[in-house]
């Protein structure tokens, strides 16, 4: 480890949602091409305990941490873009940290001292960002919403005052801020900017580079305009306008002003090794001659957040196999067979809730009946087990999540999980291994027979039924390594059908895509 740690912090202006973790993590690739060891955390300032019981349409998918934790969308792509995993250290929410000082409280630990936001809430969130920090080089905290805000003021002020403690040179503030082209005028505004800047400087906070993220390519203006009024260096403003892909941004930042700040700041002064990336953008950016569509059978289409990771691993796939991909977006509520019929393979991502079942366990019947193929995360097995028991005759088969009451319950509540159903961090969670059947195709898969995927359900395949489900044409292709819970399953008659109960897609990386994913691609070249 460095004889003294290092900071970087990274806040938002004008909105939120255009980047900034995208930033974070890719100040972080740029210090890992410098031979450095990174570690990142991501505060959220809202008032919940974690991110398992929010709304996926309105805040994006739940990211599961190999330890369990419930997280923000922006932990994965901080694990995809460092190649790392990160634990509930790396998740810092005030409602979890209120939670812990009120229950302190209750305790008795104040001795009678009034609790306050500033110091007691403002010293919790210090003390997650040095064991968040534990073991690293350099540590990256990037603060959700944006500066400003309400509930974000005592995560501002803690960081502040953190500077003070270890030192102002030990730390770099960057703020991301968004200026908007007015198309009527054809003219960039910086006046929101210059606001959100004044807005930091007022807590105290004068940033030592500011990232301007525009949609289209700004004048040299602009820049001179945020320096002008912001205080801040010229070579420190980083334009960044949307890239062709994320991964094209820590080659970005490496090119820009930021880098001379970057080696200035670390004391790391040999030039980053990128070769990864530039791989990485080389493989996105050749053209491949053959392209599959994969049928993502979902209920939340408006927004492709809520399937980041999925997306995200379908992508790499496709690179690792040189091939292009389209995604299709088939509404599990409305589908039918003529949706499932012009995609060359069939994706059923995880999901809760009975809204738009139907409609993904007619996508299993219709992959298992006409040997397309197939991949169910989670969700995805369940309904695959569902449509091989009806297809049985048994046609009541169901999972108790969606037909409490059903006689036939190939899909069940676990032991100890009956009650909890609308509870948070309750789920079976995080990290888990798995055994696979010698010969099975998971197993030619994957090359082993010893798995370990991330996982997030409740509910179970009810082994009573194994007779119904293998003659409905699945066999079990994988268990805990005790054999008492399935994990995947497989339809020998079919070339590609595959669904496991965890969430491979968490530990898919853009240059180890997850074997299952590539096992679709290659798949779905079949008729190609
Ligand atoms: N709702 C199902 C369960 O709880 C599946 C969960 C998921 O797809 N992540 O078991």
């Amino acid at each position: 480890m460095r004889e003294k740690q290092k900071y970087i912090f990274v806040t938002g202006g004008v909105l939120s949602g255009v980047g900034k973790g995208v930033t974070a993590a890719s100040i972080g690739a740029v210090l890992q091409a410098k031979g450095a060891k990174v570690s990142i955390q991501k505060c959220d300032p809202y008032l919940n305990v974690d991110a398992g019981l929010l709304n996926p349409r309105e805040h994006g998918e739940c990211f599961v941490t190999k330890d369990g934790a419930e997280t923000d969308l922006d932990l994965g792509h901080y694990e995809r873009f460092l190649d790392i995993e990160l634990t509930q250290k790396s998740a810092t929410l005030a409602g979890r940290l209120l939670f812990d000082l009120i229950a302190d409280e209750r305790a008795g630990k104040f001795g009678g001292k009034t609790v306050q936001l500033i110091p007691h809430l403002t010293q919790s969130i210090q003390q997650t960002i040095l064991q968040a920090a534990d073991g690293s080089d350099f540590h990256i905290v990037e603060i959700g919403g944006t500066v400003g805000d309400y509930e974000g003021l005592s995560f501002v002020e803690a960081i502040r005052e953190f500077s003070q403690k270890v030192g102002r040179s030990n730390c770099l503030f960057i703020h991301v801020v968004y200026v908007p082209f007015i198309c009527t005028s054809k003219e960039f505004k910086t006046k929101p900017a210059q606001n959100a800047l004044n807005d930091l400087r007022g807590f105290g906070i004068v940033p030592d580079a500011v990232v301007v993220r525009t949609d289209y390519p700004a004048p040299d203006s602009v820049a001179d305009k945020i320096s002008l009024f912001g205080g801040v260096a010229k070579e420190n403003i980083i334009m960044m306008p949307n890239a062709d892909t994320v991964f094209r941004v820590p080659l970005i930042l490496a090119k820009s002003g930021f880098s001379k700040l970057l080696s200035d700041f670390s004391g790391l002064h040999k030039k980053p090794n990128l070769a990864a990336w530039e791989k990485i953008i080389n493989q996105q950016m050749s053209k491949p001659e053959k392209t599959v569509t994969v049928g993502l059978v979902a209920k939340y289409i408006d927004n492709e957040d809520t399937y980041i990771s999925v997306i995200e691993a379908l992508k790499a796939a496709a690179w690792h196999e040189k091939v292009g991909l389209k995604v299709k977006w088939v509404n599990a509520e409305t589908a039918t067979k003529k949706d499932f019929k012009k995609v060359d393979a069939i994706l059923v991502p995880g999901g809760f809730g009975a809204r738009g079942v139907e409609g993904k366990i007619a996508a299993a019947r219709y992959a298992l009946d006409n040997n397309v193929p197939y991949l169910g995360l989670c969700l995805g097995l369940q309904v695959a087990v569902i449509a091989a028991t009806r297809k049985a005759g048994q046609d009541d088969a169901n999972s108790t999540e969606f037909a409490p009451k059903c006689s036939c319950d190939v899909v069940y509540i676990m032991d100890g999980q009956a009650g909890k159903e609308s509870t948070g961090g309750t789920l079976r969670l995080g990290d888990y291994p798995a055994r696979l059947v010698k010969g099975s195709l998971v197993e030619k898969v994957y090359g082993t027979t010893k798995v370990t995927e991330r996982h997030r359900h409740r509910y179970e395949v009810n082994q009573q039924f194994l007779y119904e489900i293998s003659k409905g044409g699945l066999v079990v292709s994988g268990t805990s390594p005790d054999g008492s819970l399935v994990e995947f399953i497989e339809a020998p008659q079919n070339d590609y059908f595959i669904a496991t109960q965890a969430h491979p897609e968490f530990r898919s990386r853009p240059i180890r895509p997850s074997p299952l994913f590539v096992g679709l691609i290659r798949a779905s070249l079949k008729n190609k």
